[in-house]
């Protein structure tokens, strides 16, 4: 079977004896944007990480595609596309713009890998000799993407990846992410930007104390459902 689908069934997960995720289902499908809300330490994080195989999975399946990758390692789940941004962006700030660009693009695909990050954020083009601690938080957050994006994923899993951005990056960014999920990928982003992600998403996911409390359109979402989440009610 191929849909497409990734999805999170039963995922209990969390750090060694602490449970954080009791029992999460959750379904990104292809070419939309999932957002995944809720108050501090409702989890979010430990999701992407339980999802792209960081933190192991204590219950639950992991599938994509029609394929169960419950016990995938994270490299093998890179390996089928699934692709995580970390929060705090995850780019190797001693090296420059073209080296982060380089280790990340397979052996004889280095030029297309150069021409699909400019692809992505022209202004990388500008700046392929400056070494990415000396970038812009936004600068190094496209540099980020750009690295995800030149290994065609196919279930980019993003954390907060608009943290502390100017206003006008984070529009480029999202434009970006759109852009990601109409090519065929599959989104789930935590955001701290609520309405920024209710804007972009095409479903979205509340989690109140490593639980599911509200799955649906964002304009099903109403201001009770997401005050409680965020106040984290019972
Ligand atoms: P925030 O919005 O503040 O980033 P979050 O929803 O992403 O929150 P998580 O970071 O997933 O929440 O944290 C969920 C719970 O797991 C919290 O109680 C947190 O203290 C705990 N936790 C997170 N990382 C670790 C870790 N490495 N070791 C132990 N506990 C952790």
């Amino acid at each position: 079977m191929s849909d497409g689908l990734f999805r999170l069934r039963g995922i209990r997960a969390g750090y060694g004896a602490t449970t954080v995720l009791r029992g999460v289902d959750l379904t990104v499908p292809p070419r939309s944007v999932v957002a995944l809300l809720g108050a501090n330490g409702a989890g979010k994080t430990t999701l992407l990480r339980a999802a792209s195989g960081v933190i192991g999975l204590s219950a639950g399946r992991r599938t994509f595609d029609g394929e169960d990758l419950t016990t995938a390692t994270p490299h093998q789940l890179a390996r089928r596309g699934i692709c995580h941004v970390p929060e705090g962006r995850g780019v190797f700030g001693s090296l420059t713009v073209r080296e982060n660009i380089r280790l990340q693009a397979t052996k004889g695909s280095e030029s297309e890998a150069f021409d699909r990050a400019v692809s992505a954020f022209p202004r990388l083009g500008e700046r392929m000799n400056q070494l990415a601690r000396t970038m812009s938080g936004g600068e190094q957050q496209m540099l980020a993407l750009a690295r995800a994006y030149i290994q065609r994923p196919r279930v980019v899993l993003l954390d907060e990846v608009s943290m502390g951005l100017a206003p006008r990056i984070v529009d480029e960014i999202f434009e970006f992410l759109r852009r990601l999920a109409a090519e065929g990928a599959s989104l789930l982003i935590v955001e701290q930007y609520v309405q920024r992600a209710l804007e972009v998403a095409d479903a979205v996911y509340l989690l109140n104390k490593g639980q599911v409390s509200f799955a649906g359109e964002p304009s099903e979402l109403d201001g009770e459902d997401l005050f409680t989440s965020y106040v984290g009610g019972s």
